[in-house]
């Protein structure tokens, strides 16, 4: 606050404390009270966009319940100070860093930027920016069909045709084709043992001829049942 906005604090004060009104009546006690509020107060500012209002603030101090300090004392600077410090505390609390405007793989900058963003709001430049509430609880329910499809290549139905073929899992994931044996040279894996390289490996995944034969499998006619017509 510069020493005009000082001045109309001090002037709103007296108006519900007759202690500070009378120093204001008397200018030589006015100017020094103004200068002390305005050296104690300089950082702060008058109201910020995050919602803070040093009126308010220090007229706070005249109407807390169960506490009769103001009876007794007027309010000083430290009243005032300690609900900024306050203001300050919750405001960051409830900052959540937005994605700064800046080019990610910069990262001084992206630094910067952050650290400029906390700065504002730890000096009430700026409101908190309250990411998290955006973030909590999922999408409406509404959208919730829609988006559990979103980022998939492969429809649902297509998908479950293509996993029951084994299509798109890891070996481990598709017992069924160890199934049948590998009959790769270098590999020769039994019915049910995972495929090998050379040097003894263990494979991701199967070798090829191991899965043309599994296919074969799904492709070859089902057996006849026995002594029933259809
Ligand atoms: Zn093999």
């Amino acid at each position: 606050m510069n020493r005009v906005e000082t001045a109309a604090l001090l002037a709103a004060i007296g108006s519900v404390d007759s202690r500070v009104r009378r120093q204001l009546g008397d200018p030589q006690a006015a100017h020094a009270l103004i200068d002390t509020w305005h050296e104690a107060l300089a950082d702060i500012p008058a109201t910020t966009p995050g919602g803070w209002d040093i009126g308010r603030a220090a007229r706070s101090y005249y109407e807390q319940a169960g506490d009769n300090s103001a009876r007794y004392w007027a309010i000083d600077p430290h009243h005032v100070m300690a609900r900024w410090a306050d203001y300050r505390h919750a405001a960051i609390a409830d900052h959540t860093d937005p994605v700064p405007p800046v080019d990610p793989d910069h990262e001084a900058a992206w630094r910067r930027a952050l650290a400029a963003r906390r700065a504002a709001v730890m000096t009430g430049q700026a409101p908190p920016a309250r990411a998290r509430e955006l973030g909590a609880g999922g999408p409406a329910p509404a959208l919730a069909d829609t988006l559990s499809g979103v980022g998939r290549r492969i429809p649902p139905e297509a998908a479950a045709l293509l996993a029951a073929a084994g299509v798109g899992r890891r070996r481990h994931e598709r017992p069924e084709i160890a199934a049948v044996p590998c009959r790769y040279d270098r590999c020769r894996a039994r019915r049910g043992q995972p495929c090998r390289a050379p040097s003894g490996r263990l494979l991701r995944d199967v070798h090829a001829t191991r899965k043309d034969d599994y296919a074969a499998t799904l492709t070859a006619p089902a057996p006849q049942h026995t002594g029933a017509t259809p």
